[in-house]
């Protein structure tokens, strides 16, 4: 039943078994599920899975469970939108929305890694999970957990927006706002998972649950007809997305679902926040770690785990990266929202925002075709755009003010 081998450094590629492991003991490289590929390719057919229900577990054979899956069986599987509007605002010929701003259950990308996480985390026999999050992770650990009947304890910065606050104690978790920003938030963390033995998804389950990022490259090649786009703008926090979606590309390759990838992958980031970005853009081998100060706060990690990463997916596939200020990222949101009817969180906004430019600046062309990352959804995150919106006309309740406050004869 299980594809799954076990997990192998991505630094010196020693192999250990598939446990709850995520740090190398001999160079501390971070860990990575390795699969059996030439079983995965008899069984994984373009017809097979053309076949299955459309959720996640579509690409099953590719994630990192032993046995049946056991959570996000309505994750995934959200619209790949042809922005037909934005395009021409943009002037794109062919451009698409991959929309996770609808994501189930908590309307962001962070339902897909959840949903493999907590599968993963039964089948290791843990009953406690936790999570270090800048937002999206706490609502989406938040509500699986609650529907897995898991005890949870999540831990936030203070100073998170409203409605990823409420948006997770709706839940009833264990929730801890901490007085400080995301990676003193994710340092505590890492202490804790170690003291307590609990299944902190993205910390000592953290090779598992990175794979359900996956699913997102999966459903983009799947819906544009077993193809890959010619360019993908990826957001970036702790850089794991970006890297995961050019995994998923090169995987269904190996497995002959697809021809040979010749995607180029952009980083974006909030200038408030851009340790990946700048470090892309100034061709330096050092990541150099940033107090976030941005909007963005669902990508306001200072110190990228995943950050080298991220360069090198930029850098193999001869893309590059830029960075969006915070009003730049507002104009995209309501852009986005003008042309698409699309509401996005700020994290959607550095991803729109970029893309312009990228596409101003030439660096992106405008016959070629064009994947935009769409993450999360804006209600979440309503105080970034609340003082940047035309008010409502208010009258009295008949018809002439009605037409007086529009005008109309
Ligand atoms: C977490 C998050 C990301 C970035 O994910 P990484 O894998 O950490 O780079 C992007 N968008 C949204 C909305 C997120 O919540
Ligand atoms: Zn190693």
């Amino acid at each position: 039943m299980s594809y799954m081998k076990g997990l192998r450094c991505r630094e010196c590629g020693r192999e250990y078994p598939k446990e709850a492991l995520y740090v190398c003991e001999y160079c501390f490289g971070s860990l990575e599920v390795t699969y059996d590929y030439d079983r995965i390719k008899e069984k994984l057919t373009r017809e097979a899975i053309a076949s299955r229900p459309k959720n996640l577990w579509r690409y099953r054979e590719l994630l990192p469970i032993d046995g049946n899956p056991t959570d996000g069986f309505n994750s995934g599987y959200t619209p790949l939108v042809r922005a037909h509007n934005l395009g021409k605002v943009l002037g794109v010929k062919e451009l698409y929305i991959k929309d996770d701003s609808v994501c189930h259950p908590t309307l962001s990308f962070k339902d897909r890694v959840v949903s493999i996480a907590l599968s993963r985390a039964k089948e290791l026999g843990f009953k406690i999970v936790g999570c270090a999050s800048t937002g999206n992770l706490a609502n989406s650990v938040a509500s699986q957990s609650a529907i897995a009947g898991l005890k949870s304890y999540i831990f936030i910065p203070a100073d998170l927006e409203a409605g990823k606050v409420i948006g997770t104690q709706i839940f009833h978790p264990n929730l801890i706002a901490v007085e400080g920003n995301y990676d003193e938030v994710n340092r505590l963390c890492s202490e804790i998972a170690a003291k307590y033995k609990w299944a902190f998804v993205n910390v000592n389950i953290r090779p598992y649950y990175a794979e359900g990022s996956k699913t997102y490259g999966f459903e983009i090649a799947e819906q544009l007809g077993w193809k890959t786009p010619d360019h993908l703008i990826s957001p970036c926090a702790g850089g794991s997305l970006i890297t995961k979606i050019y995994k998923s590309f090169k995987e269904f390759h190996k497995l002959g679902l697809i021809d040979k990838p010749k995607t180029k992958f952009y980083a974006a980031q909030a200038t408030g926040c851009a340790p990946i970005v700048n470090m892309i853009k100034e061709k330096s081998e050092i990541m150099k770690p940033v107090k976030p100060k941005t909007i963005a706060k669902s990508l306001a990690i200072g110190n990228p785990a995943d950050g080298y990463y991220a360069k090198a997916t930029v850098e193999e596939t001869c893309g590059s990266a830029e960075s969006v200020t915070d009003e730049e990222i507002v104009e995209a949101i309501k852009l986005l929202a003008r042309t698409e009817g699309i509401f996005t969180e700020t994290a959607g906004g550095v991803t729109v925002g970029t893309t312009k430019k990228l596409i101003e600046q030439g660096v992106i062309p405008k016959n070629e075709s064009v994947v935009i990352c769409v993450t999360g959804n804006g209600l979440k995150t309503q105080e970034a755009v609340q003082h940047h919106l035309e008010k409502p006309h208010k009258i009295k309740p008949n018809i002439k003010a009605f037409e007086e406050c529009c005008e109309i004869k």
